[in-house]
């Protein structure tokens, strides 16, 4: 990520802190020194890092347990609002949702019992000093602090933690989709109260407001365009391969295909099979470099995803429209199929309409994984 610096590889995790991260313990400090001096300064800034060191633990609490159920953690970013662990899914299976959203929290529960014996209670006093001033006052405040991290991300506001937990106990007797349309306006009434409190105390819970309604709001979309995809499978938006190229035709065919059949994307055959796609950016790029007399094998895409009739597009869509190749052929062993292009899926999205959510009793008809690149938690005000 743009402006994070890595500190670490934890469990293969990338970790890193955002470099507005450090504005923010610079600010501790200077609001430190402004109380008491440079010592005040170094303990509050020596506090915050603690701290951070905490929510990075959250985070890997979150992150391990995915990779448990083969989830891939990409990294975990410190942001001054919080952690953020980037995830390749996250699991539609309730309980592997559930534990996976318990366990960050839980690290913070750990560190609460124990430091409990050193300062003998669960929840110290706040007591009127902002910033401690020695050993035992720094371990009380990074008590009371994880405490306060424990309650604050247990609040149900989707998509943070207590949120993602509210979501999973629903999705056992609701549907997926009810089951997040839930929890996503229980998210946005408590995101709307976060900027209503922030407004009058506290500017960081405004953000974190505008972070749970956005995110509870794109996380609602994504998983109701992926309901709409259920159930539909790679030969069911197919088209036939339309025209083909030779690899030792001139590019100058692609510009004359275009003009007569608008056809841009082409499957490129070689004696009877398939050799390599090429899209409409490759070629334009290749006959402004090379000429349109280049033959179709130096510009075309030699390694590429392809599809079976049979796969899924409520796993595939997402994909097909973040990656950088246009159109997908469709394979059956070494026989082509068809193809399905990124228009299709747009085509698609446009004349479905998605289903409504349904209650479907105690059964659960959801796939159990999904392709969602979703981000994970805010785990700090
Ligand atoms: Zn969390």
């Amino acid at each position: 990520m743009k402006w994070a610096l890595p500190i670490g590889r934890p469990f293969g995790i990338r970790v890193e802190i955002h470099a507005t991260f450090l504005l923010i313990l610079l600010y501790i400090g200077w609001r430190g020194w402004g109380l008491g001096g440079p010592t005040t300064a170094l303990w509050a800034m020596l506090l915050v890092a603690l701290l951070f060191v905490c929510v990075i633990l959250h985070e890997l609490g979150h992150s391990v347990m995915a990779m448990r159920f083969g989830v891939q953690v990409r990294y975990i970013v410190l942001f001054p609002i919080g952690g953020v662990a980037a995830m390749s899914e996250i699991p539609e299976k309730p309980i592997r949702e559930f534990l996976i959203a318990v366990a960050g929290p839980l690290v913070n529960v750990v560190i609460v019992l124990l430091l409990r014996p050193i300062t003998g209670s669960f929840f110290p006093d706040p007591g009127i000093e902002v910033f401690p001033y020695d050993v035992p006052s720094l371990i009380e405040k990074l008590q009371l602090a994880n405490a306060i991290l424990v309650i604050f991300n247990l609040l149900p506001a989707f998509p943070m933690d207590g949120g993602r937990i509210l979501r999973s106990l629903l999705a056992i007797p609701l549907s997926y989709e009810w089951a997040t349309q839930i929890a996503v306006w229980g998210g946005q009434a408590v995101a709307i109260g976060f900027v209503l409190l922030g407004l009058r105390w506290n500017p960081f819970l405004v953000l974190i407001g505008g972070f749970v309604f956005f995110g509870a709001l794109s996380e609602n979309r994504l998983v109701r365009t992926r309901a709409r995809f259920r159930g539909v499978r790679a030969a069911d938006l197919m088209s036939g391969p339309g025209a083909v190229l030779g690899p030792e035709q001139p590019l100058s065919d692609c510009m004359r295909l275009l003009a007569d059949r608008r056809q841009a994307d082409f499957l490129v055959l070689a004696e009877g099979r398939l050799a390599g796609i090429l899209e409409r950016d490759r070629w334009m790029r290749a006959v402004e470099v090379r000429g349109a007399d280049a033959p179709v094998s130096t510009a075309m895409r030699r390694s590429f995803v392809c599809f079976r009739p049979i796969t899924e597009m409520s796993t595939a869509w997402k994909d097909m429209l973040t990656m950088d190749q246009k159109l997908f052929p469709v394979m059956e062993g070494d026989e082509l199929m068809g193809r399905v292009t990124q228009e299709d899926i747009v085509r698609f999205l446009a004349r479905s309409r998605g289903p409504e959510p349904v209650f479907h009793g105690w059964s659960s008809a959801s796939p159990s994984r999904t392709t969602q690149q979703s981000r994970w938690s805010i785990d700090l005000g």
